[in-house]
């Protein structure tokens, strides 16, 4: 009876599960025989200069996971207790809970309804409306803290319209540090997406475009920004030998064996890319009547998790219903404002997140993905839409 049940049952489609095809075991085997597993090792080196390379940037440093690269380039960027920074409110928790790991507040910008990503129109009203020169410093009228940075947070494989944002953080004296955890290979206006702002940060992260198990980097074109970003990761050693620290550090940097398969992973990049676009082609063609993430005229996106608004059926039904036929499917993250645990943090706006949110559905997006699965998901979809 089970083994009958068990036929019967369509193979499961995951929402995003990893690519590992390529020299992923030669690598790692490389790293086992040649005994070079842990944080120091030549693929570390060899993964941070292959991506330095592949986006165009002078320095990157491999880090444990996206959350700890957030973490370091806030603080490298001079974030303290107390200040602010602009963050989303539409994102995976992790750049706001950077924030707080700093003693920063996050201060909680809506998003644009057609790209789904930070509304740069609301954050320079904010910047000009609600906040006053202090000092040097720009200050947040209500709150009285000093606003330190924006983070612009690539959401779902598409880039923010960056060249406002950091035109308006050169005239406030902001810092940028620009989670791209989720849109690595996306283009804006034809450059690598994450190389804009004064600091980016990068997850390998297994459901990401790329994969080390888990992981991160820190991309930047600032040198000092590289060596700040690698002597606050490796416990702020300023003297290896003699074990002298002149700062608390973070033990935080990335293994030789992740970083083999980082190695791997990005040679396949250009690959996925194109993967995950004709997957997100094939879904709109599906559905030329369900909105869905736009990308602008000036951007190229990965699609990272292609994702739809339904409005028929409640997203949640819909989403028990397909899970019934083993598709995973996923909603995108409560909006921070509403978020239990970034309580107290202020917001600009909020309805448009909140429309979103409570609509979206992110539909299978692997890389591995064949047409004939997707024909599965494309045809579920239809009839609960029908
Ligand atoms: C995945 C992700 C991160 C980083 O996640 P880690 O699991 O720590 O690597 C950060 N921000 C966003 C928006 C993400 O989606």
């Amino acid at each position: 009876m089970y083994a009958e049940r068990q036929a019967l049952k369509p193979t499961f489609i995951p929402l995003c599960a990893p690519h590992l095809e390529g020299r992923e075991w030669d690598y790692v085997r490389d790293c086992l025989d040649s005994n070079w597993v842990s944080s120091v090792g030549p693929y570390v080196t060899r993964f941070e200069k292959a991506m330095a390379q592949r986006l165009g940037v002078r320095g990157a440093v491999a880090t444990v996971n996206g959350t700890a690269a957030l973490h370091v380039a806030l603080l490298a960027c001079g974030v303290a207790p107390d200040d602010e920074v602009l963050v989303p409110t539409l994102t995976f928790i992790a750049p706001a809970n950077a924030v707080r790991y700093c003693g920063a507040w996050p201060v909680f910008i809506d998003v644009d309804p057609h790209t789904w990503q930070m509304d740069v129109a609301l954050v320079e009203r904010f910047l000009r409306d609600n906040c006053k020169p202090d000092d040097g410093r720009l200050v947040n009228r209500r709150s009285g803290r000093r606003v330190a940075a924006l983070l612009p947070v690539h959401l779902l494989g598409h880039p923010v319209d960056m060249d406002p944002l950091v035109a308006l953080a050169k005239s406030y004296g902001l810092k940028v540090v620009e989670d791209a955890t989720e849109s690595l290979g996306s283009l804006y206006k034809g450059r690598p997406a994450g190389t804009q702002g004064d600091v980016s940060c990068l997850s390998f992260n297994g459901n990401k475009l790329i994969t080390t198990g888990g992981g991160g980097m820190i991309v930047t074109n600032d040198q000092a920004l590289v060596d700040r970003t690698y002597y606050l990761t490796t416990q702020a050693k300023d003297d290896p030998l003699e074990y002298v620290h002149n700062e608390i550090g973070y033990n935080y940097r990335l293994t030789n064996l992740q970083a083999a398969l980082g190695c791997a992973q990005l040679e396949r990049m250009d690959g996925y890319i194109e993967k995950k676009r004709a997957i997100a082609a094939r879904y709109r063609e599906a559905f030329p009547n369900v909105p869905s993430q736009a990308e602008a005229p000036w951007a190229r996106a990965t699609f990272w998790l292609y994702t739809v608004l339904i409005d028929k059926v409640d997203r949640r039904e819909a989403l028990r219903r397909l899970e019934l036929q083993g598709i995973q499917t996923r909603p995108l993250w409560q909006p921070m404002h509403q978020s239990p645990a970034q309580r107290g943090a202020e917001v600009i706006g909020g309805a448009v997140a909140e429309s979103i949110h409570r609509r979206a559905l992110s539909l299978p997006s692997s890389v591995g993905l064949s047409e004939s699965d997707q024909q599965r998901v494309v045809a579920a979809l239809h009839e609960i839409l029908a």
